[in-house]
């Protein structure tokens, strides 16, 4: 097959090229998301209410409306380099394979250990934190991504770890577990006893899966707990995304190299973090004018946040101990169903997207999880990755693309995040090829169960 104006399947910037900075799309967002609410008085959520749960200069970028470019540390651009820049792939193969005249790369966050983009922030938490004093993190993980991107990350610093992970996750998922524990982790199923939030959800819902609402509720319990320690978040919040906006940097950096122009840009959307972080440069370009490229976010049906759910102030966990933030939710008590694969299992959407979906500035698409695989599998099998299923939410939605593009004769350029490697997902994988794989599709009845969850509070100030 021929390549087209000599693009190479892989596009690299070199070493000296990698972002110095990161972007802080808020601070050039016209309207800013709603503040934080402190759920007691229902004022906006002070530094000190936040200096309890997080690091000093996570609270100081979360907060930070104003500066478009925060510096990268140097011990977070040594680290970055050892797997960083990651490439962006020409996906050549899937677009003959499709017959479409549609361009289509992928910018792949799977090439390390952890297997995804999470190791992004990891890094930038774990250095912070070493830097302030701190001795031991806490977190939870769903699928097992970011605990095991946090786990790298504090064995480097050399920081004491604590992971509550969703219970399914850790019964479907035990070599995730042990790639957790290699790097020095201590591992919990949640729920568990270990906490008071854990044993409060146990007696409430005796066999439960778990979520990962409830596994933050005990991590952030242990945190608050000890003195040296602190919770980390690997999503949702700004300052998650503005690490991952590495990603997007990257992206436009390699893409202006060739004179490409994305026309599409698609990230798949679980708490919101790779694809505020893919999206954040052109989406800034986009607000001042600069484009008229389109965003789209997609979630799984199972966990239909944006699509489906309620432009609202709510909880970050089950057990109600987060400030309120105002994002599309289904409610903090929401659970998804024991047996949806997919992953992107997050009741809520992190505050920036929702807050760019709200006014307009995105799109957002939701999936079943066996379309959602069907295309993994292609993928797997033009491209030679094995997508982590999250990832091939954005296949999948790519794919719509360029088979549109193939119907009306028309080239556009799609750009994809394709967020990490599916290798512990292998008892997904198998559901699907033994064909056991159910879609779970909620009904209204279903939704109107976590939108219950809502605080009742006066949503519009
Ligand atoms: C965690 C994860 C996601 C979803 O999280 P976001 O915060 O929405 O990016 C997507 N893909 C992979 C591989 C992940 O590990």
């Amino acid at each position: 097959m021929e390549k087209i104006k000599n693009i190479p399947t892989k596009i690299y910037i070199s070493e000296e090229e990698l972002p110095k900075k990161w972007y802080n799309l808020r601070a050039d967002m016209k309207e800013k998301h709603d503040p934080f609410l402190n759920p007691e008085t229902l004022e906006e959520v002070t530094k000190e209410d936040l200096t309890k749960v997080f690091c000093e200069e996570l609270i100081e970028q979360e907060l930070n409306q104003t500066d478009p470019y925060i510096d990268i540390p140097q011990g977070i651009l040594d680290f970055y380099k050892m797997y960083r820049p990651s490439p962006l792939v020409r996906a050549y193969y899937l677009e003959r394979y499709l017959d479409t005249p549609a361009e289509i790369y992928y910018k792949f966050e799977g090439n390390n250990t952890s297997g995804s983009h999470k190791l992004n922030s990891a890094v930038a938490q774990a250095y912070y934190a070493k830097k302030q004093g701190l001795t031991h993190l806490t977190t939870e993980t769903g699928a097992g991504q970011w605990g095991t991107a946090l786990a790298m990350a504090c064995a480097f610093f050399g920081l004491d770890l604590d992971v509550f992970m969703v219970k399914v996750s850790s019964e479907q998922k035990p070599f995730r577990k042990e790639l957790m524990r290699t790097y020095g982790a201590r591992v919990t199923p949640s729920p568990s006893n270990k906490t008071n939030a854990g044993r409060a959800i146990l007696k409430a819902n005796p066999g439960t899966g778990g979520s990962l609402g409830c596994a933050i509720s005990e991590a952030i319990e242990v945190a608050t707990h000890n003195k040296n320690s602190r919770y980390v978040l690997g999503s949702v919040l700004d300052y998650v995304a503005l690490h991952q906006s590495v990603i997007g940097i990257e992206t436009q950096i390699a893409l202006d190299k060739y004179g490409i122009t994305p026309d599409i840009i698609i990230g798949c959307a679980g708490g919101g973090s790779n694809l505020s972080g893919l999206i954040a440069p052109f989406m800034g370009d986009k607000i001042k004018g600069k484009n008229d490229i389109r965003f789209i976010a997609v979630e799984p049906k199972s966990c239909p946040s944006l699509t489906r759910g309620k432009y609202a102030y709510d909880f970050g966990d089950a057990g109600k101990t987060t400030p309120l933030m105002r994002m599309y939710t289904l409610g903090c008590g929401f659970m998804p169903a024991p047996n949806h694969a997919g992953g992107l299992r997050y009741h809520g959407m992190s505050p920036l997207i929702s807050k760019l979906y709200h006014d307009g500035y995105m799109e957002a698409i939701a999936v079943s999880q066996n379309e959602v695989f069907d295309y993994a599998v292609k993928f797997a099998r033009t491209e030679g990755i094995l997508p982590a299923p999250e990832s091939a939410h954005a296949i999948y939605a790519a794919v719509q693309e360029a088979l549109k593009c193939k119907e009306k004769k028309e080239k556009k350029v799609i750009v994809l995040g394709l967020t990490g490697t599916g290798y512990f997902d292998m008892t997904a994988y198998k559901q699907f090829n033994d064909k056991k794989l159910v879609n779970y599709d909620p009904i209204d009845e279903d939704l109107e169960k976590g939108f219950a969850t809502i605080p009742d509070i006066p949503q519009n100030r």
